[in-house]
This record gives structure tokens, C-alpha cells and sequence, in this order.
């Protein structure tokens, strides 16, 4: 290059990124991987559906992975639900049973995958609430805040694409609604962390109405 600006070419000697490290938003392999065996015509639904949520967590949770017992199908809504069931697990080393829905596995795609990859973080926090005694269905509201908060605001994992805007706004307002729902305490206690979720929710509607660029 003779012009003399400054460029963020590398020489391809340079030994920086690997060549095939993937476009900002775009999947890596490891992603694709699972999504090709979503959308496979084998095994059943129902086994794929399963083997998305247990790939998702040994590839993106592996740390975290003994949090969850069992997987298993169909769920009665249309994303991922977990319970901790009643079998006498010690005090704080409750174990989640996340059930999967046919939705879970459609929405397993290449817009989607961020936040599938996301989605299956929210359900491990619950498991770990659960492990810290915020259980019982008063406590509801306040895990459905603190999860969906974290979930709204969570950068998406490296090489799994993009979470869209409108999905992101989706989520912060269930945090909304459940803060809404808590009692004075927890929203004094929750204060600071509803704060940034509402500063974000105004930053994702200002993007939306600003103008397109020319
Ligand atoms: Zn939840």
C-alpha cells in the first residue's frame, strides 16, 4: 500500500486472527454444528430438540452443565421451562430438569442462535436461585427480573451471531413487568440494576425511531 493512511488490513503474515475466524455477528463453527443438527431430518424432533439445549450446554456452560439433571420433551410453553424436581437433593445442590419445546428447536436458526444460546443461561440461573433458597412462587417475580435482566442486557457469546433489537426489547420489558410486580424492598434492593435495564430499553427504542441513515 503506497497511499500512507493508515489501514486495518493486517498483512496476512501478521499471525493475528486465523483466516477463518468468523465476521462480527457470524456464526462459528461450533455454533453451526449445533444448528446443522437442529435442523437435520434425523433424529425425531423430539431428540434434537434435547440434544440442541445439552449441546448448548456442554459447549457454552460446560462449567456449569451439573446444574441440570435431565432434559427433557414436550415443554407446556412454547420456549424452555425448568423445575427443580421434588427428589430430595441436598439443600443447595438442587439439580433443573429443562424441558424443550418444538418452538426451542424452529427457533434454533441462524437469526435465533444467540439468543437460544442465551435463553439456556437464563433457565441455569434459575437453578442457581433456586440453590440460594428464591424459591416458592411469591419469589417469582424476582427470579423472572433477575433472569430476564440478565438476559436482555447479556452481550451475545462470541460465534454465535446477533441477538435482533426487537428481541432485546422483548425481554427487557419482562424485566420491566416483573420489577413491577416485586414488593418495595426488592425493587429498593433492585434499584440500581432496573436503572440500567431501562436506560438500555430507551437506547434500543431511540435506534429504532432514529432516522435511516442516507
Ligand atoms: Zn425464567
Amino acid at each position: 500500500m503506497s497511499s500512507g493512511t493508515f489501514s486495518l488490513q493486517r498483512h496476512p503474515d501478521a499471525g493475528t486472527a486465523p483466516a477463518t475466524a468468523p465476521a462480527a455477528g457470524a456464526l462459528d463453527e461450533k455454533a453451526q454444528a449445533i444448528l446443522d443438527a437442529a435442523e437435520a431430518d434425523k433424529p425425531s424432533k423430539e431428540e434434537r430438540a434435547k440434544n440442541v439445549v445439552w449441546s448448548i450446554l456442554k459447549t457454552y456452560y460446560a462449567d456449569r452443565q451439573d446444574l441440570i439433571k435431565d432434559v427433557t420433551y414436550p415443554a407446556t410453553n412454547k420456549g424452555l421451562i425448568t423445575t427443580t424436581p421434588a427428589a430430595k437433593a441436598p439443600k443447595g445442590a438442587e439439580q433443573g430438569s429443562i424441558a424443550v419445546s418444538d418452538e426451542f428447536l424452529e427457533q434454533t436458526t441462524k437469526e435465533g442462535f444467540a439468543r437460544r444460546v442465551l435463553q439456556v443461561g437464563h433457565e441455569l440461573m434459575h437453578v442457581e436461585q433456586i440453590r440460594k433458597g428464591m424459591s416458592g412462587s411469591d419469589k417469582s417475580a424476582e427470579r423472572e427480573f433477575l433472569a430476564f435482566a440478565w438476559e436482555g442486557m447479556a452481550e451475545e457469546v462470541a460465534g454465535t451471531g446477533k441477538m435482533n433489537r426487537g428481541t432485546r426489547l422483548r425481554l427487557i420489558n419482562e424485566a420491566i413487568k416483573n420489577y413491577k410486580d416485586l414488593g418495595e424492598d426488592d425493587q429498593k434492593r433492585y434499584k440500581d440494576q432496573y436503572d440500567e435495564v431501562v436506560k438500555k430499553k430507551e437506547a434500543l427504542e431511540a435506534k429504532k425511531k432514529a432516522p435511516a441513515a442516507p
